[in-house]
């Protein structure tokens, strides 16, 4: 066995990358990873080998993306209208939540950020009993279903400054990404085990099911969750068990009504046991009941999601969910990424946008001497905050089940520590711990609207910290009318979300 480079030495990175998987996370690694000289000109560029078999599945459940898969495909150039001909993705405004705070009480979290154009503008929402969404573009975007554009003398124009999102069917964006690859290498064959220098524990080479060997000098695990590479290497599971109550998703889908308008969101709907995602693509809606089956078998969970939509239900799976992440992602020459790195209940999207940052990241730190370590701390810390943040969901008023009474009773030391900090002030930037290189992270522009729809903002603190300056008072409450005129109307000029969705396949075929 050859003796491989170690990642720690060269300082423009690996000349070699196998990476195993063909799911969306391996993909991703084979194109972002491809072009690590657009980001890092002191890398050199590497050969790409991926690894992927015909005999094993991708997870195959409908997703939803965060901002950061569209900054993504701008940044690498990808056309955003071919990436939705092709994929049959729709646009994704934000979430909205429903019966989580109480039964029949719902509120949205749209991911643009106002305060990017009107600073203060969530303190003034807070002191004034205006739920802060109302200050968000994408909220009549989502309210009305709009598309982000509005069509104006035969050309687009952007509904306004910010990303939005995506709704996508895994499998479809999985097969754009691949024709989007260029020059690797692809086999379709099993890995069945590593070979490893005695002396260093890095893989040499992989040997495949067919009998072949492939070498390398880093090899990407993302392989889901058969952790195929990182287990071997030593990787340890730290699960969120305690913490983070589901463990099954029944996923499942809802076919759209002929004509019916798409919803420009994700519905997150909160069950007796566990909450609902419904995802809408182009053809259908992805659903899936994520329940706890400490308080109900799969079978209660299938009539009771039944019960809630008022229709039979065809599952499509029955997925276990052991929410956590591995105690290192780089060990050695090998890096997890995807649902063998880590995995939270999808409801605020953590996972791909965990694996696009995480790439950033190491377009980076792939040359950089300290790169291992600043990545492991710096993944450890981004999946343990999003594992807070999900979590700070299930503060609610709900106690019609065993399952709330459970969540009420056992909430975390870190969430009643952010509640506690935030009694008397809004959040803001410098309550979050600084993410590498400024990268997009969970921080107060995510926490906000949550922290607000679920009743936890302290109105009367916004009003004292607002009384002492009358004079910003004043010229808040007008920036906040002025943003409510001008977004409603940007959102009335865009066209109906399904409609401008059909027009990219005209404007294909003209
Ligand atoms: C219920 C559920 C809902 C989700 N919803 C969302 C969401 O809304 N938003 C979001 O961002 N994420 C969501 N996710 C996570 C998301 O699905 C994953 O992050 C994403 O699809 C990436 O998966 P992956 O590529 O890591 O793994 P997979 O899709 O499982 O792909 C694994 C690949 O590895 C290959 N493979 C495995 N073993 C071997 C081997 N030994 N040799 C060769 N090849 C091998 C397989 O053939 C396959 O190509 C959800 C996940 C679940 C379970």
């Amino acid at each position: 066995m050859g003796s491989p480079a170690r990642i720690d030495e060269p300082m423009n990175g690996p000349s070699d990358i196998v990476i195993v998987g063909g799911g969306t996370a391996g993909w991703l690694a084979a194109l972002m990873l491809g072009d690590i000289t657009r980001q890092n000109p002191q890398a050199s560029v590497p050969k790409i080998t991926v690894i992927e078999s015909s005999k094993i599945g991708t997870i195959g459940v409908g997703e939803g993306t965060t901002a950061v898969f569209r900054q993504m495909l701008q940044h690498f150039g990808l056309d955003e209208r071919a990436f939705l001909r092709a994929t049959g993705a729709t646009i994704k405004y934000g979430i909205r939540h429903r019966d989580w705070r109480r039964l029949k009480h719902h509120y949205d979290g749209p991911i643009d950020d106002p305060s990017v154009l009107a600073p203060g503008i969530d303190l003034y929402s807070v002191a004034s009993g205006k739920p802060v969404s109302a200050a968000h573009l994408f909220q009549p975007l989502m309210d009305k279903a709009r598309a982000p554009v509005a069509r104006k003398n035969g050309r687009e124009i952007p509904a306004g400054p910010f990303h939005h999102a995506f709704h996508f069917d895994q499998s479809l964006a999985g097969a754009w990404l691949r024709g989007e690859v260029s020059g690797a290498t692809i086999i379709d064959d099993v890995v069945n085990a590593l070979e490893r220098n005695s002396e260093t524990g890095d893989i040499g080479a992989l040997v495949l099911e067919s009998g072949r060997r492939i070498s390398g000098d880093l090899f990407i695990d993302c392989t889901g969750f058969r952790r195929a590479l990182i287990g071997p290497m030593g990787g340890k599971w730290i699960s969120y068990g305690e913490t983070l109550p589901v463990n099954r998703a029944l996923p499942f889908w809802i076919d759209l009504e002929e004509g019916e308008e798409i919803d420009p969101f994700t519905l997150a709907w909160a069950q007796k046991n566990g909450w609902m995602w419904r995802i809408p693509t182009a053809e259908r809606y992805g659903c899936g009941y994520v329940y706890s089956d400490r308080h109900i078998s799969p079978d209660e969970a299938k009539t009771e999601i039944e019960a809630a939509l008022g229709r039979r239900i065809e599952p499509r799976n029955d997925i276990r969910i052991d929410a956590g992440r591995m105690d290192r992602t780089w060990i050695g020459n090998c890096i997890a990424l995807g649902l063998s790195s880590s995995f939270l209940e999808p409801l605020e999207a953590t996972s791909i946008h965990g694996t696009v940052v995480q790439l950033m990241m190491l377009t980076r730190w792939l040359t950089d001497p300290q790169g291992r370590e600043k990545f492991n701390q710096a993944v450890a810390a981004q999946v343990d905050n999003f594992r807070d943040f999900i979590r700070l969901h299930y503060v609610s008023e709900r106690r019609d089940s065993g399952f709330w009474h459970d969540l009420a009773r056992n909430q975390p030391q870190t969430v009643r520590d952010r509640l506690e900090l935030w009694q008397n002030k809004l959040p803001e930037r410098g309550d979050f711990r600084p993410f590498p290189g400024n990268l997009p992270h969970v921080q107060e522009q995510l926490y906000t609207p949550v922290l607000d729809g679920l009743g936890l903002l302290n109105r009367a603190a916004a009003k004292t910290a607002l009384g002492q300056n009358p004079k910003r008072r004043a010229q808040l409450r007008t920036a906040h009318q002025q943003l409510v005129r001008d977004h409603l109307r940007a959102a009335s000029d865009c066209l109906p979300h399904r409609t401008w969705l059909r027009s990219l396949h005209q404007d294909d075929t003209a």
